[in-house]
């Protein structure tokens, strides 16, 4: 389970929807906390988002920057530590899919790792119409749909 507040759920999406065309990226921080016996997934809990440039290098005709992100290990580095001076964690990463569905391509199976949240959001014609966390499996075979509760 994914805990955020409605005013950062916004300013999460006011991020992507100005990336548009183009898939926009950020990093999601706050705290992890044991979900209870009754879950084998730990809760999560947002506190503050970072947004980051989408640093994708355009390597090919194919893959251009309105299906590709790529976070700098630099941003992620830099949240990290912002994350650590508030006492929190990194939880996830959230991007865009403009005019495509907010579920996980497989390109975005291939780069991302167990536990951590990666929440998508489809932005059609600029505006964010549906968001969705997703969490890969530990053997990587796939994703699992992670409830979010925006409160
Ligand atoms: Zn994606």
């Amino acid at each position: 389970m994914l805990s955020i507040s409605h005013t950062l759920m916004a300013q999460m999406h006011v991020h992507l929807e100005s990336g548009y065309p183009h898939e926009a990226c950020g990093i999601l921080i706050g705290d992890v906390t044991d979900g209870g016996a009754s879950t084998h997934s730990p809760a999560k809990v947002v506190r503050d988002v970072v947004m980051v440039p989408n640093v994708w290098d355009v390597k090919s005709e194919r893959e251009s920057l309105h299906n590709r992100y790529l976070i700098s290990p630099e941003d992620v580095a830099r949240a990290d530590r912002e994350a650590g001076r508030r006492g929190w964690d990194i939880v996830g990463f959230f991007h865009s899919h403009p005019d495509h569905p907010s579920q996980p391509s497989e390109t975005d199976r291939e780069f991302a790792w167990p536990v951590v949240s990666f929440v998508i959001v489809s932005v059609r014609q600029g505006l964010a119409v549906t968001t969705q966390s997703w969490v890969l499996r530990d053997d990587r075979s796939k994703f699992d749909e992670e409830a979010i509760v925006a409160e």
